[in-house]
């Protein structure tokens, strides 16, 4: 079985997910406040990034076609983060934008509204350069906030599926 295959599978499963819970997930109101939490520290953390330099830096990367989104990463969006994503309205590509970029990678970058945290911690070796010591410490320590907000939301749709 290829990793298309999988994915295939895996986006099966969340439809079945989603239509069977759908009612559940976007009715809970303790759902809506950390939703509500994700998206303000996700919003902080990203105002660093601007801030930082490091925004433009990835912006010009994946302009450039070097982007650290490739295939197969799309297997580290779980499928609490994918529902979370479809109670945001998210709507998901029915296809891949780029031949070796990750599935949830559009034109403009990123599709989905709720990311993984092993996309938003990651700093390669060129950006580390660029940015320095200080700087990404100041990053890091804005990506706490919203590694509790995912952590909690995470937690509470496992909870609703549970029901
Ligand atoms: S982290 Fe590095 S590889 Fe990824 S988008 Fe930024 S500059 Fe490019
Ligand atoms: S940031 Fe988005 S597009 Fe990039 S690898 Fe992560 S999920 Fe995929």
């Amino acid at each position: 079985m290829t990793s298309r295959d999988l994915l295939t599978q895996k986006l099966d499963l969340l439809r079945r997910l989603w239509k069977a819970h759908r009612k559940t997930l976007t009715e809970d109101q303790e759902l809506k406040h950390l939703l509500i939490s994700h998206q303000r520290a996700f919003e902080k953390a990203q105002k660093v990034m601007k801030e930082t330099g490091g925004e433009a830096f990835c912006a010009r990367c994946g302009r450039e076609k070097r982007s650290c989104c490739g295939e197969d990463m799309e297997f580290h969006c779980d499928d609490r983060l994918l529902l979370a994503n479809l109670i945001c309205g998210v709507e998901l590509p029915t296809q891949r934008t780029f031949e070796k970029g990750c599935y949830f990678l559009g034109k403009e970058g990123c599709l989905l509204r709720i990311r993984p945290l092993i996309c938003r911690n990651f700093i390669c070796p060129e950006l580390a350069a660029f940015l320095g010591t200080k700087k990404i410490a100041l990053i890091q320590h804005s990506l706490e906030e919203e590694a509790r907000a995912l952590f909690f939301l995470e937690e509470r749709i496992s909870c609703l599926l549970a029901k």
